[in-house]
């Protein structure tokens, strides 16, 4: 009984609770899916912003120090040209000041002054011919013609209505490499500069690693995606995309600077890339996993305790059931309960045959007056608890008035039990005695009924039983009598 209830509270959770495990997990599965994805797009943005963050620190860089050399340009204009120890001392201001590496006040022919107030010419130096025109511009200088050093040229015209002297200032290309070395990526990053074609002006890409020519977009396998570069870079935007030469493949992050047309690009192995995308995934999965496992704790506990909390208000219930349906006195069942749980049995059991008695103490009243009413109910309780024990536990038993019972016994296969079973209730008062000190025997009238024999339904029966009871009286008391039975 217990059992069975549980597993129907058990099965009432479980097909809601699958229901929900498949949601649970269906939504996680969709999860992974996109989060895999997402952990890509999360590396490529990430990326992305390290580049751009080089390409405006560089671009930041190069534009301090074209903004201080305009500064001391105007101001050099201000003065005569023949206060040359002025022009010496700005000269050497803006070497300590700036990130410059040398400094060069210059007429148009030529005729310099660096930051160590030395006379230097330029007159033979290739790239000094094209600032001729007294522009200002920002030149990549693959050698500056002093050290030897690449490096980013920063010019500054200098006069009123014409140009008439140039502010040179040269910036370090190493300065850039260290940024980037210092950087990102576990020191794994490369850079480049390159111009909008992709053509390498400066780098440790063209130098240390792969790239046997000097454009980048050259090891873009998919020509789709050589357009898609190109058109994004013409709208001067940035980007990611991937590069493979002969042996390696890397992922490219390229951010325009800002000055001429130049581009910073970053880039890593793809390898590395995998890595960094399976560190993101791996941080997802275990934060899902712990999701999960709470969820499923949640559920296992809700569950449980629903389950044990249904089955706990089940048993009260019964237990409830159980009192309304008992009578105090005796433990038996009381009178509502018998007709009820007898009634159950004919409907399940038509065919069955089955006996029914009913016994009433002779001459109670006389008990109760003799003995007192107290002593009558000892007696009413003792013959209460031993007919109990007297019958199967499947048998109905039941007090259906004040010194009246009814005995049910189920299933009674043939006459010769109907006789057995009759005398086993007869003997039983020739041995009763009542009271724990004072023995007395009390006796009772029974009548009894075959079912189906004698009536098909309980009122019936009842009756016929009560009728035979009654004819017991009748005969003289302490004796059973059957239903039908006139002799
Ligand atoms: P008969 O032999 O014909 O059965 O006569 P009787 O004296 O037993 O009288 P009857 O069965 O008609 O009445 C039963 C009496 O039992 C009536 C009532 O005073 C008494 N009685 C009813 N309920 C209780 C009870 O709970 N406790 C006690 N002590 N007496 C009860
Ligand atoms: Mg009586």
């Amino acid at each position: 009984m217990r059992d069975k209830h549980t597993r129907k509270v058990a099965i009432q959770w479980m097909i809601p609770t699958a229901i929900l495990l498949i949601a649970i997990v269906a939504m996680f599965v969709d999860f992974f899916k996109t989060s895999s994805k997402s952990a890509q797009v999360q590396v490529e943005r990430n990326f992305s912003s390290v580049s751009e963050g080089y390409a405006s620190k560089f671009q930041e860089q190069l534009m301090s120090m074209q903004t201080s050399g305009r500064t001391v340009a105007a101001v050099i204009q201000q003065h005569s040209e023949k206060e040359l120890g002025l022009v010496e001392e700005f000269v050497e201001a803006l070497y300590d000041k700036t990130d410059a590496y040398m400094v060069i006040m210059t007429d148009l022919n030529g005729r310099g002054i660096n930051q160590e107030k030395e006379w230097v010419s330029l007159y033979d130096i290739d790239y000094f011919e094209q600032l001729q025109d007294g522009n200002e511009r920002y030149i990549h200088l693959e050698n500056d013609g002093f050290s030897g050093k690449h490096a980013f040229l920063s010019v500054l015209p200098i006069g009123k209505k014409e140009t008439k002297a140039l502010l040179l200032l040269y910036y370090p290309t190493d300065e850039f490499s260290d940024l980037i070395k210092r950087g990102e990526f576990d020191g794994n990053a490369f850079y480049a500069v390159t111009d909008t074609t992709g053509k390498i002006i400066e780098g440790n890409m063209a130098t240390e690693t792969v790239f046997e020519g000097d454009n980048l977009w050259d090891g873009v396998a998919d020509e789709k995606e050589v357009r898609r570069i190109q058109n994004r870079i013409a709208n001067g935007n940035g980007g990611v995309t991937n590069v493979t030469d002969s042996t390696m493949s890397f992922r490219l992050a390229y951010s325009p600077i800002g000055i001429n047309d130049w581009y910073v690009v970053v880039g890593v192995s793809q390898e590395y890339a995998k890595r960094l995308e399976r560190q993101v995934w791996n941080d997802t999965k275990v934060m899902v996993y712990k999701l999960l496992i709470a969820i499923f704790v949640f559920l296992g506990v809700v569950i449980v305790l629903n389950i044990v909390g249904k089955i706990r208000s089940h048993e009260e219930n019964r237990d409830l059931a159980d009192k309304a349906d008992t009578d105090l006195l005796t433990d038996l069942n009381n009178k509502l309960a018998t007709e009820r749980k007898i009634k159950e049995y004919m409907k399940e059991h038509p065919d069955e045959q089955a006996l029914m008695f009913v016994l009433d103490i002779d001459n109670f009243k006389k008990i109760n007056d003799t003995m007192g009413h107290a002593f009558g109910d000892e007696v009413i309780r003792t013959l209460g608890h031993q007919i109990r024990g007297e019958f199967r536990v499947s048998d109905i038993i039941g007090r259906i008035g004040g010194d009246e019972f009814m005995i049910f016994l189920k299933n009674i296969k043939d006459d010769a039990l109907v006789e057995q079973e009759a005398n086993r209730v007869a003997k039983f008062f020739s041995n009763f005695r009542a009271g724990e000190y004072v023995k007395y025997s009390a006796t009772a009238s029974i009548g009894a009924a075959v079912y189906p024999r004698d009536a098909k339904d309980f009122e019936s029966l009842y009756k016929a039983a009560d009728k035979a009871l009654y004819k017991a009286k009748e005969r003289g008391k302490n004796q059973l009598a059957f239903y039908g039975d006139d002799k």
